[in-house]
């Protein structure tokens, strides 16, 4: 078609979108970009690097308390929350004016309202235009999903809210099992929080490897959280000094601050996603090919509103690799396999490859190493804490195809266990590399003794 206003249009300015816009505008095609809240998208303004920040900062407690150990007397520590919130704000701006610059430095097209589909080649402005585009790529992320409408749901607060509430809640209750959940959990205790954690399911995390979940369940009731399984928040009550929580057992928590971490789905109501032709996949999120094309030809959708795997990395690949394949002629799939990843929770989890579950499913024979130990560190400090770390390892070819670790800078660490996991290691390869001393990380390649060794053939 001849009559189009750009080559690409872009609906969500985040990850997926913005390097989507960047790179194909790099290759010559004229580009506008929609952003109907603020420039970056969930990672950049409510997501990872405000969690970070935040997680940085709850960390600093248990610093202090652990200096003593190595000789240091701390005065009491105080924490000023509103500091804390005004000094990220700063930083998150930062990032969102140098996401803007560098969308004006590709010449990308920045038009800062919401956009929909009128159909397969028109994008409607909330400022009443129209803009016609040879290609869309749809863009636009996912937003936190509450559950079921219950008493006092309007009290509740999301991922979206809490970094700006203004105080530090004194007591908070955290629904939901999720990276989110554990993650917030974690801050709000750092920072001196009360929390009580509550989760329908029997183990938080789940999807992650069921030793990682123990473990970490194991930590942070010793850091003081109160994990309650296999319930769920029926109803709450504001009341003088708070709010009222009743569980589905009828327990009743008092809480501050009530967040729910219950999930997010993706962002496509209202998207005009009928009237273009583009369907929904099973997991509610936008169906897309390899190449992340949906059912309309002209159509890509990236990130979060695909539903594939929900990280931002992922998100910034795909839009990459959306824009190398329509406007680079270097068709590329994107490889969602073996993709590591950390919760920031305290203590942290890094994890590449496989549970143990599903090498159980996948593998004729499977060699499992696993350890617990006490961090060099808390030797001195005489803190009560454990590094778990476990390689599952295909008996039959030797390849580490999982590795699990909970533990300080668990995502370091696993980013670089990442590469030789997606290069195809052995347990020979890692057993060859020298240690590194005295580290946590040597474990990973000194660990000689396995826990188990399965093999489907003998067990029939
Ligand atoms: C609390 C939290 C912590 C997280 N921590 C991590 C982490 O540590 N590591 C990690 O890898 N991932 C993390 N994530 C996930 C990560 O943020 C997402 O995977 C990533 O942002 C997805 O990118 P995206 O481009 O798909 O969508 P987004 O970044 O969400 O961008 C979508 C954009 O589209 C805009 N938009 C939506 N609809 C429209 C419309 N109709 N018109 C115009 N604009 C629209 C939205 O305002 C938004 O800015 C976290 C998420 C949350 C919520």
């Amino acid at each position: 078609m001849a009559d189009h206003d750009v080559d690409l249009f872009v609906i969500g300015a985040g990850s997926g979108g913005v390097r989507a816009a960047r790179i194909a505008s790099g290759y010559g095609a004229r580009v506008m970009i929609a952003e109907e809240f603020r420039v970056g998208g969930t990672c950049v303004i409510r997501g990872c690097v405000p969690k970070k920040l935040l997680v940085y900062a709850s960390r600093f407690s248990a610093e202090f308390e652990d200096a003593a150990g190595y000789g240091w007397t701390v005065p009491e520590a105080t924490f000023s929350w509103p500091t804390l919130i005004a000094n990220k704000d700063r930083e998150i701006s930062r990032l969102e004016a140098a996401y803007t610059a560098t969308l004006e430095r590709y010449k990308v097209e920045l038009v800062k309202c919401r956009a929909v589909l009128e159909d397969a080649y028109t994008v409607r402005l909330s400022t009443g235009a129209r803009v016609r585009a040879e290609t869309i790529l749809i863009a636009t992320g996912a937003t936190p999903y509450h559950g079921a409408q219950i008493a006092g749901l309007e009290h509740v607060i999301s991922s979206n809210e809490v970094f700006h509430i203004k105080q530090l809640p004194k007591r908070i209750l955290i629904q939901g099992g999720g990276y989110i959940a554990v993650e917030f959990a974690g801050i709000f205790a750092g920072l001196g929080s009360e929390v009580t954690l509550v989760y329908r399911g029997e183990n938080i995390l789940r999807g992650f490897d069921d030793d990682v979940r123990e473990h970490l369940r194991g930590e942070m009731q010793r850091r003081g959280i109160k994990i309650i399984t296999k319930q769920i928040v029926a109803a709450i009550e504001k009341v003088d000094y708070g709010y009222d929580v009743e569980l589905s057992d009828n327990e009743q928590v008092m809480a501050d601050l009530v967040m729910f971490a219950t999930g997010r789905k993706p962002n496509v109501h209202g998207l005009g996603l009928e009237a273009a032709g583009v369907k929904l996949g099973e997991t509610g999120g936008i169906a897309v090919d390899a190449y992340s094309k949906t059912t309309a030809g002209n159509i890509y959708a990236v990130g979060d509103v695909t539903n594939r795997i929900n990280l931002t990395p992922v998100a910034i690949r795909e839009g990459h690799a959306f824009a190398d394949t329509v406007f680079g002629s270097k068709p590329t799939k994107v490889d969602h396999a073996d993709v590591p990843t950390a919760v920031f929770s305290e203590p942290e989890i890094g994890v590449v490859g496989l549970t143990e579950a599903q090498a159980h499913q996948k593998l004729a024979k499977l060699d499992i190493y696993k350890t617990s130990f006490r961090p060099m560190k808390a030797t001195l400090s005489g803190r009560d804490t454990r590094i778990f770390m476990k390689l599952l390892v295909d008996g039959v070819t030797d390849r580490v195809v999982g590795c699990h670790v909970v533990g300080p800078d668990a995502g370091e660490l696993i980013q670089v266990i990442g590469i030789a996991v997606k290069m195809g290691a052995t347990k020979a390869d890692f057993d060859a590399t020298m240690a590194v001393h005295p580290t946590a990380a040597e474990e990973l390649v000194t660990m000689r003794e396995k826990s188990m060794s399965y093999d489907r053939a003998a067990a029939q």
